[in-house]
This record gives C-alpha cells, sequence and structure tokens, in this order.
C-alpha cells in the first residue's frame, strides 16, 4: 500500500473552522489521512513516496455533483439550441445509436479532463454504465453512477429497470469501495407517474439513493402544474422520492414552498450554474437554499450543455450568479463555494468520509501549483483559488490514496490512445 508525505504545503483543510496552514505537511497511509501538522525530523522516512509542495496549494478534491460523463462525445455537437429543441432532435436521436465502446471511451474522456482539472469524485446518470464504471475503476476516480431511466409503462421486466439494479448488485462499492450505485429516472417530463412510482419503489426495495433532475426550466414546470396539478417538488415528493440521500441536479424553478420540501427532506441539490447559463434555465436560488439549511453542491452537468467539466469554473459562476442574482457582492463568499465543490458533495453522494483535509478521511487531494502570477501577492489562498485560479493549475491528484496525476503526467490513463479512440467512436457514431 502506497504511503505519501506531502510536505512544505499551504494546506486549505476546508474542515468545520476552514484553516489554512502554511509549511504544513500532509502525511497518507492506508488510503486515509494520517497525519496533518508540522515538519519534524525523522517523517521523510515514514513514507515511501515524498513530495515537495513548496509553492503549492493542497486542498481536498473537487466533487462533481452532476454531471453525463459519456456526453463528451457531443461536446460542440450542437449548440445555441433551447433545451427541448437540442434534447429531441440532436441529442435523443444519437443517443439511440450508443454503445458500450462509445461509452467507455467517451467516459474516460471525461475522467482524464476531470482528473487534469482536480475532480476526484463525480456523480453520472447515463447508458451503458457497467463501461463508465469499468473506466472508473480502470482510472482510480471515485464515482456514484446510475443508469438513465425514462419510460410510461411500469413494468417489473421493464429491461432498463432491470438494468439498473443489476448495475447496483453488480458495481454498488466495486473498484475497492470507490464506486457507489444509484437509481435515477431522468426528469418528471419523461418518465409516466406510474414509472417514477415503480422506481421509488425499487429505491426503497433496494435501499439504492435516487439520483434526478428537478424543475430545471419555466417549462418543466408550468408542464407539470398542467399536468398533475402541482410542481416537480411536490410530486415526486408525493410519490416519497425525496429523501437525505437523494440528490435533486438543477431545482432552477423552485418557489417557497418548494424549497421548504427539499430542506425538511434533507433533499441534496446538485447546482449546475453553467449549463442553467448556458441553456438559458435560469438562476437557482442558491443563497436562499443555504440559508434553509440544504446541502448544496455543484456540477458541470454534461459536456454537451457547459461545454467543460472544469469545477474551478463552476464554482467561480456559482458564486458570481448569486451575487449578481441578489445584487449583493456578499452572497456566496468564498468559504461557502469551497466547501459545496467539496464536503458538501461528497456527503450528497455517500462518501461520508471524504471532502476535507483532516486526519482520518480518505485521501482524496490535489496539489495546485501556485506559483503563477495571479496567485501573487497571495493575501488568501482560498480567494485566490476561486476568484483568480484556473483548474490546469492542478498538478496532482491522490484519489484513494493513490497517485493518480503527478507533476501533470497521468499515471493511470493513456491520454493520446483515449483522443484516439474517442476519434474512432465519432466516425462510428457519426459517420
Ligand atoms: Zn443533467
Amino acid at each position: 500500500m502506497m504511503s505519501i508525505l506531502l510536505k512544505n504545503a499551504q494546506v486549505i483543510t476546508l474542515n468545520d473552522d476552514s484553516d489554512v496552514y502554511d509549511k504544513c505537511c500532509v502525511g497518507i497511509k492506508h488510503k486515509k489521512i494520517d497525519y496533518v501538522g508540522h515538519y519534524y525530523p525523522g517523517i521523510d522516512d515514514e513514507y515511501e513516496t515524498v513530495l515537495d509542495c513548496t509553492d503549492k496549494a493542497v486542498m481536498p478534491g473537487f466533487v462533481n455533483a452532476h454531471t453525463h460523463s459519456a456526453m463528451t462525445i457531443f461536446r460542440n455537437y450542437a449548440d445555441d439550441m433551447k433545451l427541448m429543441d437540442w434534447l429531441y432532435k440532436k441529442i435523443f436521436p444519437l443517443e439511440d445509436k450508443l454503445d458500450g465502446d462509445i461509452v467507455y471511451w467517451a467516459s474516460s474522456l471525461a475522467i482524464v479532463e476531470m482528473i487534469k482539472s482536480g475532480t476526484t469524485m463525480f456523480n453520472d446518470m447515463y447508458f451503458f454504465m457497467d463501461k463508465t464504471a469499468e473506466a472508473c475503476i480502470d482510472s482510480g476516480i471515485k464515482a456514484a453512477l446510475a443508469r438513465g431511466l425514462s419510460g410510461d409503462v411500469a413494468d417489473n421486466d421493464d429491461p432498463k429497470i432491470k438494468e439498473a439494479v443489476e448495475l447496483y448488485k453488480n458495481y454498488n462499492n466495486a473498484g475497492e469501495g470507490r464506486i457507489k450505485v444509484m437509481l435515477s429516472p431522468h426528469a418528471i417530463y419523461t418518465c409516466s407517474l406510474p414509472y417514477l412510482k415503480m422506481v421509488a419503489e425499487k429505491s426503497r426495495e433496494f435501499k439504492i439513493p435516487i439520483h434526478t433532475h428537478v424543475s430545471e426550466t419555466k417549462s418543466e414546470v408550468d408542464g407539470s402544474i398542467k399536468k398533475y396539478g402541482m410542481s416537480p417538488v411536490k410530486l415526486l415528493d408525493n410519490i416519497e422520492m425525496l429523501k437525505n440521500d437523494t440528490v435533486a441536479a438543477h431545482c432552477v424553478v423552485v418557489d417557497d414552498d418548494d424549497l421548504r420540501i427539499l430542506s425538511q427532506r434533507g433533499v441534496n441539490v446538485a447546482h449546475n450554474p453553467e449549463s442553467n447559463m448556458k441553456l438559458a434555465s435560469g438562476i437557482a436560488p442558491v443563497t436562499k437554499m443555504t440559508d434553509m439549511g440544504i446541502n448544496v453542491c455543484i456540477g458541470t452537468d454534461g459536456a454537451s450543455s457547459n461545454n467543460n467539466l472544469d469545477m474551478v469554473e463552476e464554482l467561480r459562476m456559482a458564486a458570481y450568479l448569486q451575487k449578481v442574482h441578489n445584487e449583493d457582492p456578499t452572497a456566496l463568499p468564498v468559504d461557502e463555494v469551497l466547501k459545496m465543490a467539496t464536503i458538501n458533495g461528497a456527503k450528497a453522494l455517500g462518501f461520508k468520509d471524504s471532502g476535507m483535509i483532516k486526519e482520518g478521511m480518505a485521501a482524496d487531494i490535489i496539489v495546485i501549483n501556485t506559483d503563477k502570477p495571479y496567485y501573487y501577492p497571495r493575501y488568501d489562498i482560498k480567494s485566490a483559488i476561486v476568484y483568480s485560479g484556473s483548474s490546469s493549475d492542478v498538478e496532482t491528484v491522490i484519489i484513494d490514496g493513490s497517485i493518480v496525476m503527478k507533476n501533470n503526467e497521468l499515471v493511470t490513463m493513456d491520454e493520446e490512445r483515449i483522443y484516439s479512440e474517442v476519434g474512432r467512436c465519432v466516425k462510428k457514431l457519426i459517420g
């Protein structure tokens, strides 16, 4: 088992008091953080690998709380369209032509991008998810995965629901515990009410957490009120789909009653600011959510509605959006947005031992090279990362105690091969 010492680091703990320590050591043994503190003579000998982190910041890896990793295959294929036109005219017809081979390589491309930009864990809903699981296992990244579900007829023999439960049986806690499996009804407009009820029942039967899209656009909410006489949040609450392990992506068009329900049920909200901006969905009332104690985390959404998986960009946009929305520059300050992108996300995905630098926590850690002009003169490292830094400064990435990128070189993945396989898959898909 690999043991690693990071020394001379500026450590951003993001623990309860959110301290930053200068010239600090972080020791890693048996996949866990086993030491955070001062250097002492002889400490180097206690670890197999010693990385000098002078001029570098060390912090928990980012958690991308909502994405569709294999959608990298559609990146920049169709942009500047309305959500429903984009989905029904461009994306859904091509998705019919996907296969496991395409999903494996497109997911691998997403994972390369995520690791290189400091993401150590992600939450994914899509198709051929056993292939995404294999890509995760091969790369060493952590993930919560779910087979996307949509349908009209509530049939227990529905091949999609069977596949979703199979995925749980085969891959939950796979990859030495790095993979978790969830159940993902796509949205209330792609699933009938009986179908949603069936998924809710499966979730209870097998104790599988739910990850779904909720109240992304005004047209979705208007449609729900017209069809069911209530908002999507109330509808999902009525069928007991909203619980403290549920991840609700978006929650853009929500009223105070909806927020009260989300808060009471302990639902985790995955906020996707760039996707919401690009698709003109609106601005999620994030400060209201946090005031009500809702666990808000941050996601990129798929790379064809963003169009990248860059969490640094995402948390900066989250902060800016709330400031402009509330006309209040104090809204969503640095500490809060950093926690959303780390500890809150890890909690939402069911990895309760990840998301901070603290003894006993899982070693999901990134090392950022801060010897760049825009980090100087170094008044506040957390502000620098959120407001002036870049994800490309992430230099070394450790997941579950193993180094997956060292000094910008990927350890577990063959980047060139992945680009070339993705090219082959595109030919298969589009011709
Ligand atoms: Zn999505």
